[in-house]
């Protein structure tokens, strides 16, 4: 499932193929996605219109034209945003294709179908985009990623410091496996109670978390390369990981062995020695 780093990486791949370039047409399958897909919208507002920016908010990939008009992407659980030749035989699952002025379709492919496509209309772009942000959680490369400001929206809260770290409403782009590494790295068990840990510990839980996203992008960012290769997509890019899906095997920090266990209906992956209740 895509979370920050994945969803980064798409954007910085898809930014020296879309940016500046006119969308002339737009097709899309007949398959419901977790939205219906908004064929007016994208019919009149983004076939012709000229793309300005490509940039990520949470796990959305926003795409903006020069009127203002914004195309939002969410991946879901299997979507892939990808750019081909527009000779390129359709896939299976490409639910939107978009043709550009050079040639090129950007293809959104999701198997499963949890990903959503909406447009934001220039007239309404704005408003929407304001009600949007306010549903979202801090950004954790943003400013308010910050040991202080985790603290104090901790303090009215007793759920596990895992489920909190997952929760997008508080925390943007962060899901199971980054949630995961984040507490081992910072040596906090999963199920600690936010409202629990020090200033200090929420300093540590920040470092830590921005130290894996970040490595996790630049991991991502060597296959861009490949982004218009073979597959059309950033090849596949992965954490070197040190406790998630690693059951049974050694802590690279201490020996001991890894424990798995459900939390919140989600694996859950840490060392009981290193991160102690
Ligand atoms: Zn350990």
């Amino acid at each position: 499932m895509p979370e920050l780093p994945e969803v980064e990486v798409t954007c910085q791949g898809l930014i020296p193929h879309l940016l500046k370039r006119q969308i002339v047409s737009v097709c899309w399958s007949n398959k419901r996605l977790r939205l219906p897909v908004p064929r007016k919208l994208l019919r009149e507002k983004i076939t012709n219109n000229r793309i300005s920016a490509i940039g990520r908010r949470a796990k959305y990939v926003l795409i903006r034209f020069q009127d203002g008009s914004v195309l939002i992407f969410h991946l879901g659980m299997t979507g892939k945003l990808g750019m081909f030749k527009s000779s390129t035989p359709a896939a299976k699952h490409d639910h939107l294709r978009l043709l550009l002025d050079n040639n090129l379709e950007l293809r959104f492919n999701d198997v499963r179908r949890f990903g959503s496509v909406s447009v934001w209309p220039a007239e309404r772009a704005e408003s929407l985009e304001q009600t949007f942000n306010k549903s979202q959680g801090i950004e954790p490369f943003g400013p308010l990623f910050t040991g202080q400001h985790l603290f104090q929206l901790a303090q009215q809260r007793s759920v596990p410091v895992k489920t909190f770290l997952m929760d997008s409403r508080v925390i943007a782009g962060i899901g199971n496996i980054y949630a995961n590494e984040t507490l081992f790295a910072a040596g906090i068990h999963p199920q600690t109670k936010v409202n629990t840990l020090t200033k200090t510990q929420w300093q540590t839980i920040s470092k830590s978390c921005q130290v894996i996203l970040k490595k996790a992008i630049n991991a991502g960012g060597s296959t861009i390369s490949d982004f218009l290769g073979s597959s059309g997509q950033p090849g596949y890019f992965q954490l070197q990981l040190a406790v998630y899906g690693k059951r049974g095997e050694s802590c690279s920090q201490c020996g001991k062995s890894i424990t798995k266990t459900s939390l919140a209906g989600r694996a859950t992956f840490f060392c009981s020695h290193c991160q102690p209740l």
